[in-house]
């Protein structure tokens, strides 16, 4: 990437559920290349606020940015287009090999149609290969690459974690949402999962949001914080800023 990705803003979201209001008006602006986390106790609208930035949930009132680009009505599908690739946190690929996923993602970015790559068409096959060299490169980047032609079902859970992380990143994202990457993962394959994510943002220059209940994790990776709690914004700061804060004390002890 030569530019740097577009600011993302979030401007007085609300989301409402049969008289419940998961948010409310909430707002953050995640700086172009930073690591903005989102954290917050269960119930505090976390998976709502992902749910919002994806196109997966329309909200009440309130707008997202990217850039110049108002994202608040379109659909996941211009979203994705639009720059923003997300990962979901309970879905872990069982099929087929590393390679056919991360080219999954790639056949998105795809300008010769199917047709044309089933006809096998010159332009069509020198695309496809462009599309593998590149799929090869985003495997070396997130600890892939020994894997590349094996079955995802005879590789470790942390390793098919990172299998959905690099697909994701085959959409060429500016902006990536992790949504707790290092759930049910071991401490080394946490380890491994924070440097790849310090890498991938120095060598690709995106912006993450992540969702993550580690907070051990969400301290060694984040720029900023924005804490929710029952839908609200109660702390916005850099993660020591955070942590200290009182309020935040209070709706993690519950005191
Ligand atoms: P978090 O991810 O921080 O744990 P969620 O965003 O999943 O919180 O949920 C926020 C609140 O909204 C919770 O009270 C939850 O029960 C409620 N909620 C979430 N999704 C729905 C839905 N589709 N219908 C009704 N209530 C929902
Ligand atoms: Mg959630």
């Amino acid at each position: 990437r030569t530019t740097a990705p577009p600011e993302l803003t979030v401007t007085d979201v609300t989301v409402r559920f049969a008289g419940l209001t998961a948010l409310d008006a909430v707002s953050f602006t995640v700086a172009p290349g930073s690591v903005h986390a989102l954290i917050g106790p269960n119930g505090a609208g976390k998976s709502t606020c992902f749910n919002v930035l994806s196109g997966l949930c329309r909200p009440a009132t309130g707008t997202v940015r990217l850039g110049d680009a108002d994202l608040t009505r379109l659909a996941p599908h211009r979203i994705a287009a639009l720059g923003m690739a997300r990962t979901f946190q309970n879905i872990v690929t069982t099929q087929g090999t590393v390679a056919d996923n991360l080219m999954l993602g790639r056949h998105a970015l795809s300008r010769s149609g199917f047709a044309a790559g089933a006809l096998r068409l010159p332009h069509a096959r020198r695309e496809q290969r462009q599309h593998l060299d590149r799929a090869r490169e985003i495997a070396e980047l997130t600890g892939l690459a020994q894997h590349f032609d094996q079955p995802v079902a005879l590789l470790s859970y942390g390793d098919r974690k990172r299998v959905e992380f690099a697909r994701a990143l085959c959409l060429e994202p500016s902006v990536l949402l992790l949504d707790e990457p290092v759930a049910g993962m071991n401490a080394a394959e946490r380890a491994r999962t924070v440097e790849v994510v310090h890498t991938v943002r120095a060598e690709l220059g995106l912006s993450v949001v992540l969702v993550e209940h580690d907070m051990g994790l969400v301290m060694r990776l984040a720029d900023e914080v924005t804490v929710l709690d029952f839908g609200r914004r109660i702390a916005h700061g850099t993660p020591d800023e955070v942590r200290s804060d009182p309020e935040v004390l209070r709706a993690y002890l519950g005191t």
